[in-house]
């Protein structure tokens, strides 16, 4: 690798590779902290629907305790419900089963309605139970005097021992100087299954499996989908029923499930912008490395183009002061100084049309003359004019030309110049085998050219490459020959723009064929 391609490498290598493997290694570490840290999340987001649970359960009993507290009618030291209070209440929540109120003492109970079903009765009141919640309602009516309604659940056991009913007890204000104590006994299955349970599904949304359990029991309460016997990912006990739970998982899938996929997700996305990145700095050096390998070809091709043309120039030269000091007498010798002279100035010629074709060509501004062109014939002019060369390097070509083969549209000029720089390198690269086929023929895409040599060869990897701008199989390969790489180049340009193209093949030290494949005229579209 050349000094400055290297240094390309290390600056790829420390700009972009190296923080890129890092960032990578960085980020599989803490695939395990990600995955925990994303089920954290979940965990949180489940947390706060358990939370809004709870809130609404306390809303519903803070708007139940109101109303008690605006059906409630003081006069005096007493008071009353407003007529038909009680019965509406119950009638409209079902899970309520009694309402009492009793002066703060708990000695006289001003009013108290109970459910006939009733799962408990208090068959003589509340007073009894009251007595024995002494602490709790002290605290109550401390907080009232500081103006603060507090509403305190307190469970309580049925004749059965079984929990399941809860008594909300708060202090209504109104009453002159001595407060009273009102009470709500609730049916916690009762609210779960109608207030909660809306709520749940509400909240539920699809996406989430919602359910109560009694906790001393383990009995499931309500459950938002039916058949949801797995466990909860998340549970919270239910602030009014002490003996509830409220729990919470997601529907389908676990939250170390969801999480691990995420987290799987990510790392998929890593590694297919890695795989970006990489494949994006490779043609990225790639482009580079063409390009610096374009400059080096295009400095040689100067120093090339240079040789070609002293060597001619120092001939002719050298030929023309000769004769011009008129010194030989020999007129057969003096033929073949001119004869020198004109070879070498055809040379200087040909080398000088070939670089203004190249520099037409590649400014796309080489107009082409189409016509009816016999390739036969083409092939025959070339070989005539391009005769004398052969036979004085010592080629006596194999000509066999197929007189079926169709015309092609093309310009006559330019594949004759195409023929001729194969021509010129079968002679070039041939060494001492001076072997040289020239032949026309036709395959189902059209009709060929075909030149066949038995020189040194090109090795299979400079195949494609050959036909590139400037480009000459190295000199280690190719002792002592002179060229500009523009020959084959113009004559791949040359049969593109007739729509066909060159095939080559070639073995190192056995020879190269050169075909150049014309399309059919009614494939051309002209
Ligand atoms: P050049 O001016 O170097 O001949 P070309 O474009 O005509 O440039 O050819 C490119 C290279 O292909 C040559 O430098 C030579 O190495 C190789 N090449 C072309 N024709 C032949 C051939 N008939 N036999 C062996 N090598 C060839």
């Amino acid at each position: 690798m050349p000094r400055t391609l290297r240094g390309v490498a290390v600056i790829i290598l420390l700009l972009v590779l190296f923080p890129l493997l890092i960032f990578t290694v960085y980020e599989i570490n803490g695939l395990s902290a990600g995955e925990s840290f994303v089920a954290g999340v979940y965990r949180g987001q489940l947390d706060v629907v358990l939370f809004s649970l709870n809130q609404f359960a306390w809303n519903v009993v803070n708007t139940w305790a109101s109303t008690a507290e605006n059906g409630w009618k003081p006069s005096g030291n007493r008071g009353t419900f407003s007529p038909g209070f009680t019965e509406k209440f119950l009638g409209k929540n079902p899970a309520i089963d009694a309402v009492f109120v009793a002066d703060s003492a708990g000695a006289e109970i001003f009013s108290f309605t109970e459910r006939p079903d009733a799962e408990i009765r208090w068959l003589g009141g509340p007073g009894s139970w009251l007595a024995g919640e002494r602490p709790l309602i002290d605290k109550l009516l401390a907080l009232s005097r500081q103006n603060y309604r507090k509403i305190e659940p307190c469970m309580i056991a049925d004749s059965s021992g079984r929990k399941g009913v809860v008594v909300l007890l708060f202090v209504l204000r109104g009453l002159e100087g001595v407060p009273a104590l009102a009470g709500i006994r609730l049916r916690e299955e009762r609210f779960v299954q109608d207030v909660l349970a809306e709520r749940m599904r509400e909240a539920a949304a699809g996406e989430f499996i919602l359910s109560v359990v009694n906790t001393s029991t383990g009995e499931s309460v309500y459950a938002s989908e039916e058949g949801a016997a797995a466990e909860p990912e998340q549970r919270r006990q239910l602030w009014l029923f002490p003996d509830l739970a409220a729990g919470i998982r997601l529907k389908g899938e676990t939250v170390q499930q969801v999480a691990q996929s995420r987290v799987r997700r990510d790392l998929v996305i890593l590694l297919v912008l890695d795989a970006f990145l990489l494949t994006g700095v490779w043609v990225v050096f790639r482009s580079v490395r063409r390009e610096m390998e374009f400059v080096r070809l295009k400095s040689d091709f100067v120093s090339n183009v240079s040789h070609e043309l002293r060597t001619p120039l120092a001939l002719i030269r050298m030929y023309a002061e000769t004769l011009e000091m008129g010194r030989l007498t020999e007129d057969g010798k003096k033929q073949d100084y001119y004869a020198t002279i004109v070879k070498e100035t055809e040379r200087l010629t040909h080398l000088v049309n070939n670089l203004l074709n190249f520099s037409r060509m590649d400014a796309g501004r080489r107009p082409y003359a189409l016509a009816a062109v016999d390739l036969n014939a083409a092939v025959k002019g070339v070989l005539e004019s391009f005769s004398p060369h052969l036979r004085s390097e010592g080629f006596f070509p194999e000509v066999t030309l197929d007189p079926s083969i169709p015309a092609v549209r093309a310009d006559l000029e330019a594949v004759q110049e195409a023929i001729i720089n194969i021509l010129d390198n079968a002679v070039k690269y041939s060494g001492a085998q001076k072997y040289l086929r020239v032949a026309t023929g036709a395959r189902p895409e059209g009709p060929y050219v075909e030149i066949e040599d038995r020189g040194r060869g090109i090795p299979t990897e400079y195949h494609k490459r050959v036909f590139e701008t400037f480009f000459r199989v190295p000199a280690g390969r190719n002792p002592g020959v002179n060229g500009s790489g523009l020959g084959l180049s113009i004559a791949r340009h040359i049969m593109e723009a007739h729509g066909g193209r060159i095939d080559l093949q070639s073995t190192p030290g056995e020879g190269s064929t050169f075909t150049l494949v014309f399309r059919n005229e009614h494939n051309t579209g002209h």
